[in-house]
């Protein structure tokens, strides 16, 4: 073996050593056990075990589950190490009661930081998991970025896929808002069944929408999946890829009059429901002002479903008149923290009341008198808010619901609806949701 052969051998046999020394460190705080025991929808317990000869001192469980937020940062928790029968044991329970749980289909990763009596710190190799919710036997389809799981009704999976994606062709279409990220929607077979996957939730409630999460939850019965089902997958997709498309970290957020008046448009062509409010208040000239409709909607279903229908009215308008740029224009300056006066003055060259009697001279309707200063809609009255900038809001009753929702069971709830069908929408849990409420009937 010549030098040059010898000189390879030694760095070779270095490598080899310090490798093995690198090992050797790493294992030197290998956990007996490090899992994530998961009870789905109430909690999850981190239990770590170590050897009893570890020189492990302190202990700190960070993890944090996959979701768009302005600002999201790993949950650090610092965790007493006991001594168990085998070693020392970590073992912490984050309850997802106190702070909302997930949505199902959320990954959450975890991982120990682990210090020794030395100071040294060791992180464990971060693990993941998926929540489901096990109690069905999801099937699921998927087409152009939107994925749905049901599993009650053979049909009912496609046929809402189809409301899906036929819906988000109109938004891309006629609107321009294009999918960001991928939507998940798990189709429970009854309100109640819903219901049990979400902590603190109306027991009227008929849909979650997870913003946050892009995961959408509603129960949906097979003879309500043509009508109901369909026009309500469309209608809370919209929310979901307008809050995707115009999202604010700043603080912005949308009047409900353009919120909703975007959602039932992308529902389709206006229903029957929609189409006889604009009719009946149009006859009556009592259509509500414009500005009026800026912040919650009336509680009374009535009034709700003529302020739904006002405000697909002036949507179709806008679109109509001024096109889909203009409109993309109007959404991202109301992220960028416009007020709603600011940005429809920036793009329309209009304000609120400017706007309002454009659109009634366009529908025939005499003209109404403004205050020489427009009001602002109190604070107070603008339901919530969110930091991703969208009106919360909320439904009226399932087809089989025995209670109406209570007009304001929750702070920060507002009334959204599905044409004449009020919805609920609410933000709280933690997550931005927005709640639909199943219908009573149709009017
Ligand atoms: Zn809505």
């Amino acid at each position: 073996m010549n030098a040059r052969w010898l000189t390879r051998f030694i760095l070779l046999l270095g490598l080899l050593l310090w490798l093995t020394a690198v090992a050797a460190a790493q294992t030197a705080v290998s956990p007996l056990r490090n899992e994530a025991l998961v009870n789905y929808p109430n909690d999850v317990r981190f239990v770590l075990e170590l050897p009893p000869d570890t020189a492990v001192t302190q202990a700190t469980l960070r993890y944090d589950v996959d979701k768009v937020s302005c600002l999201d940062a790993a949950a650090q928790v610092p965790v007493e190490l006991t001594a168990s029968q085998n070693g020392l044991t970590a073992d912490w329970t984050w309850v997802m009661s106190r702070s909302g749980n997930p949505p199902p289909g959320t990954s959450l990763w975890w991982e120990w930081v682990l210090t020794d009596d030395a100071g040294e710190q060791t992180t464990t190799p971060r693990q993941s998991l998926t929540f489901t919710d096990g109690r069905f036997d999801w099937q699921t389809v998927s087409e152009d970025g939107i994925t749905l799981h049901w599993y009650r009704g053979a049909d009912v999976g496609p046929l809402l896929l189809d409301a899906a994606v036929a819906g988000l062709a109109r938004l891309e279409n006629d609107m321009g808002i294009e999918l960001q990220n991928d939507v998940q929607f798990y189709i429970y077979g009854s309100a109640a069944d819903m219901r049990d996957a979400v902590l603190y939730v109306q027991d009227w409630a008929g849909g979650v929408a997870f913003d946050e999460y892009n995961t959408i939850l509603i129960g949906v019965s097979p003879d309500s999946a043509a009508d109901w089902g369909r026009s309500t997958v469309r209608h809370e997709l919209a929310h979901l890829v307008t809050g995707q498309f115009a999202r604010s970290c700043v603080g912005g957020s949308r009047p409900t009059w353009l919120e909703e008046g975007l959602a039932v448009y992308a529902e389709g062509e206006p229903t029957a429901d929609i189409r006889a409010a604009l009719d009946q208040a149009q006859a009556a000239n009592n259509f509500a002002p414009l500005r009026s409709l800026n912040g919650s909607f009336p509680a009374h279903s009535d009034e709700a479903g003529s302020a739904y229908a006002q405000s697909y009215s002036v949507v179709d308008y806008l679109l109509a008149t001024y096109g889909r740029a203009a409109m993309q224009d109007l959404l991202l300056a109301l992220a960028a923290g416009r007020s709603t006066d600011q940005a429809l003055q920036q793009v329309y060259g209009v304000n609120v009341d400017g706007l309002e009697a454009e659109w009634r001279a366009a529908r025939g309707l005499p003209e109404r008198p403004y205050p020489p200063t427009p009001t602002p809609i109190s604070a107070a009255a603008v339901p919530t808010i969110a930091p991703l900038g969208r009106p919360a809001s909320l439904p009226t009753p399932a087809a089989a619901a025995a209670t109406p929702p209570p007009a304001s069971s929750s702070p920060g709830v507002s009334v959204c609806g599905l044409g004449l069908a009020p919805l609920l929408l609410l933000g709280g849990l933690g997550v931005q949701t927005r709640r639909t409420k199943r219908r009573r009937s149709r009017p």
